[in-house]
């Protein structure tokens, strides 16, 4: 991905954003107007179905205009390597909000949740499934606001009123839905609408309740059974979980459509009453008795009263590696949103004339171009700030990551790559990246491959081995994040 640095006149490369199965997705800066964009990189030789899924990917996303998917302004290709320009979404990803084990405040949760299922309505207005719907497919924009993304894998299943049946097997493995996996002609609305449950249950509880939803796997037999008084369940107020034992149905036909899960409750509580806190996720009291029909909970608790297993420890767990704020924003992060001297830095605005970036087709080749002070980072909380310089850096990283037992090594400069197998014995690689912040070192780190839960898992096992150099302190970088060897 090396000589694109100022692929388009007038457009810089300033970051990688993420890596996808296909390639890279960058960010490109307007060096005049700041706008922003993400530039999807597809390698059309890296598979054999790559040329295939991109052509598709683009003529969904030429189908869509909604503010809660992401914005496609146009697609070049230079021989191997087509570049997709899409809408910048600054926020990161929904995975990213979520902390390991306990999930979210429901108040978010609620929130994303109803912003997923209006992005998800339309695109089954349109006639688009998405097929791989998973937090790291929802981005968020400056204002935290969810946008579908990633239609790789998208398809049309009803055109001019007329609906087809699917039979690809394909998606996510924790995500997708019984019908899917079972090799029969499905229904694609029902489909998309399990995996967003699984979603929920992710943002409720930091979570995946099953590897699979199959009668292999012990979790999914608990759930049937309705023994949910186990984990991931016991961390779901019972009205988010009457909802849940709608949609985790097997059974499509039964399965709750969109509009059933607008009328329920927990959909329509407003949250707002509760003070957003950890708190928030406290259960509250079931307003109709237990969901699965079988006597009340266990661990029903009366409205305001806090769970018997609401200790100290639990908020500390709730909050710790989610975003300290201050007046200036986020502490050690990358996205100080509030302050006047920071905006004019941080503010992107997406291109009002997205034609331009298609217009030109030099190559300048510039690297120091990217040094420009309106650069921001994707906001992400797996990074830190580290008190040591550099050399410091790198060799207490060394070490964390061999007392840990980790494969790594270090390939591009200032780039350890890190890989592993996860708790489901799937593979997990991950990049740890050193960028410079005025004075000031962050040590990044983001997903390559596998799931993004897991992800923050080692994320937070690898921070904590390492806070003796964490600075708790946010620095007062100035501006100009770099990658430095
Ligand atoms: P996958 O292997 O999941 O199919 P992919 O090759 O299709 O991946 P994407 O999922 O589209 O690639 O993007 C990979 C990552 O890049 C995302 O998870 C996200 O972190 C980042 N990213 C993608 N699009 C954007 C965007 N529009 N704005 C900001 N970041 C983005």
């Amino acid at each position: 991905m090396t000589g694109i640095t100022a692929f388009v006149e007038g457009w810089d490369f300033v970051q990688t954003l993420g890596e996808g199965a296909y390639g890279e997705v960058k960010l490109a800066v307007n060096t005049d107007t700041q706008e922003a964009v993400a530039v999807k990189i597809i390698n059309l030789e890296k598979t054999a179905s790559a040329a295939e899924n991109v052509r598709k990917e683009v003529c969904v996303h030429n189908m869509l205009n909604h503010e809660r998917v992401i914005k496609y302004y146009g697609s070049r290709k230079d021989k191997k390597i087509q570049y997709l320009f899409l809408e910048y979404a600054s926020g990161g990803e929904l995975f990213d909000r979520i902390e390991p084990d306990a999930g979210m405040p429901q108040i978010e949760a609620n929130k994303f949740f109803k912003q997923l299922l209006a992005g998800v309505e339309y695109l089954h207005t349109k006639g688009v499934t998405h097929r791989d719907l998973k937090p790291e497919n929802l981005l968020l924009d400056d204002f935290d606001n969810l946008k579908i993304s990633d239609f790789g894998l998208a398809t049309v299943f009803r055109y001019q009123g007329r609906e087809r049946m699917l039979e690809k097997c394909c998606g996510t493995v924790p995500y997708v839905a019984p019908e899917v996996l079972s090799r029969q002609p499905y229904h694609a609305e029902p489909a998309d609408i399990w995996s967003c449950a699984i979603i929920l249950v992710a943002m409720l509880a930091g979570e995946l309740p099953w590897d699979e939803p199959n009668y292999g796997c012990q979790e999914y037999c608990n759930w049937k059974d309705c023994k949910i008084t186990l984990s991931p369940w016991n961390k779901v107020d019972n009205l988010a979980l009457s909802l849940l034992r709608k949609l985790l149905v097997e059974n499509p036909k039964k399965r709750y459509t969109i509009q059933q899960v607008k009328s329920h409750q927990w959909f329509n509580k407003n949250f707002n009453k509760q003070a957003k806190s950890p708190f928030s996720r406290m259960p509250s009291s079931s307003p109709s008795g237990s969901p699965c029909g079988t006597g009340p909970f266990k661990k029903v608790c009366s409205k305001n009263e806090l769970s018997p297993k609401s200790t100290d420890s639990d908020l500390s767990r709730i909050s710790c590696s989610q975003p300290e704020y201050n007046q200036h924003g986020y502490h050690g992060e990358t996205t100080p949103t509030n302050t006047d001297d920071t905006n004019h830095i941080f503010s992107f605005s997406q291109p009002v004339h997205p034609d331009h970036m298609l217009l030109s087709s030099q190559f300048q080749g510039t690297p120091g171009s990217s040094q420009t002070p309106m650069q921001k980072l994707v906001r992400r909380m797996t990074r830190f700030f580290v008190k040591t310089d550099r050399e410091e850096t790198y060799e207490e990283l060394d070490k964390v990551l061999q007392q840990l037992g980790y494969n790594w090594k270090k390939n591009s400069p200032g780039m350890v790559t890190v890989s592993t197998m996860d708790k489901r014995n799937v593979s997990l690689v991950f990049k740890a990246c050193l960028m410079e912040m005025g004075e000031n070192l962050l040590l990044d780190f983001r997903l390559s491959k596998g799931d993004g839960l897991e992800f923050k898992r080692h994320f937070i096992k690898i921070k904590n081995q390492m806070k003796q150099i964490v600075s708790k302190i946010p620095p007062a970088w100035p501006l100009v994040p770099s990658q430095i060897g």
